[in-house]
């Protein structure tokens, strides 16, 4: 958290113009297509510190064909999600980490500092006035999205001098398909999204934006996503954009719910955080942050060890994973019937407590 002497902008000083002209809302477009009515903008420069917060009209930005966002990516943002509960309330989803995950990226971005409660607090107050925008569904929601870039006029290679904080938001449909095909994903070692001492654990634009180029490989294989690998040993790392966890019986026979450590190379995902706090609790099963390879993994499939394989973020929440093709093999990931399925448990625990079925110090009421 940002110490009491960081300068920061203040809730207190939210400016707000709203429009004159809202849009008619759209039910459940595809996603990130469609915005809400406002949005916020908060302005920094070196010279004058953090300006007033403003939610304003949902409109185009102007920059300097300079700017260092556009040249050099100093840019990050975040993603979460406002759920509407059955009470009709909305609620954010441990939104503090998304804000200290934020802080984070900011700093190792060279951008400034800010205080994670403030912020909090302005995005709030934009999802109270676009309130109307969070589907009446408890399959979907609004999606918010903070983002955070450089708007340093100059070439020059330098820490910028002038940045903008804005967040925008727009609704989005059923993320949970029980009745969905699993995914499937290309593991190739030949491509890395992210390494020791660079920014994967960070969400910068950069580390997606490079990883399209395999992601369409992965298509010419019939694949949906690109299963991460690292090292010689081609440890498992992330699932397309979602972090991944293995319930198997491990070498020793135990049952367990593996995912890989946070060691710099995988993005610390709320999902993951809920996912290892929750069936900790259980006390069930073994749960391990532990490093995963493919030649443990194949091993395990070809003596039935793995029970399940699947994504977690945001977006999905849990997303079950089917099938994976490796070194010229396709390898199928067995799938457990309905009932027993850690996949649906997991995910229902979680939905339940994001749309206020279950009460839980993990949602943040707007
Ligand atoms: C955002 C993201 C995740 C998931 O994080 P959540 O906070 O759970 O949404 C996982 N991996 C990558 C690479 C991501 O960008």
């Amino acid at each position: 958290m940002a110490d009491n002497c960081t300068p920061s902008f203040k809730a207190a000083d939210l400016v707000i113009q709203l429009t004159s002209a809202p849009k008619p809302i759209v039910d459940l477009p595809t996603f990130g297509t469609v915005f809400t009515d406002h949005m916020l903008t908060i302005e920094w420069s070196a010279a004058e510190g953090w300006q007033a917060p403003l939610i304003k009209p949902f409109g185009n930005l102007s920059f300097h064909p300079a700017c260092s966002s556009l040249h050099y990516g100093i840019q990050l943002f975040e993603g979460l999600k406002a759920y509407r509960g059955d009470d009709n309330r909305l609620r954010l989803f441990r939104p503090m980490l998304n804000m200290i995950r934020m802080s984070k990226s900011a700093k190792r971005a060279c951008l400034p500092a800010f205080d994670e409660l403030e912020l909090l607090e302005c995005i709030r107050r934009l999802v109270e006035i676009d309130h109307a925008w969070t589907p009446h569904s408890d399959s979907a929601g609004l999606y918010i999205r903070p983002t955070f870039i450089s708007t340093e006029s100059t070439l020059g290679m330098k820490k910028p001098t002038r940045a903008l904080l804005y967040v925008i938001m727009c609704p989005v449909g059923p993320y949970f398909n029980t009745e969905a095909e699993a995914l499937s994903l290309w593991a190739d070692p030949k491509y890395t999204r992210a390494w020791k001492g660079g920014t994967g654990d960070c969400k910068m634009g950069g580390n997606y934006g490079c990883s399209f180029f395999a992601q369409y490989e992965a298509g010419d294989y019939g694949c949906q996503q690109v299963l991460w690998l690292y090292g010689d040993d081609h440890q498992i790392t992330e699932a397309g954009t979602m972090n991944i966890f293995l319930h198997w019986i491990n070498e020793d026979g135990e049952e367990e719910l593996a995912t890989p450590p946070l060691d710099g190379i995988i993005l610390p995902g709320v999902t993951r955080q809920s996912v290892l706090e929750l069936t900790k609790k259980w006390g069930e099963f073994k749960v391990t942050e532990r490093y995963l390879t493919m030649s443990q993994l194949c091993s395990a499939l070809k003596q039935q060890r793995v029970k399940e394989l699947f994504g977690s973020g945001t977006s999905w929440i849990i997303c079950p994973i089917g099938r994976i093709v490796y070194q010229g093999e396709s390898f199928l990931i067995p799938a457990q019937d309905k009932n027993s399925q850690l996949t649906s448990r997991i995910a229902k625990e979680l939905t339940d407590i994001q749309y206020g079925r279950t009460p839980s110090d993990w949602t943040f009421l707007v």
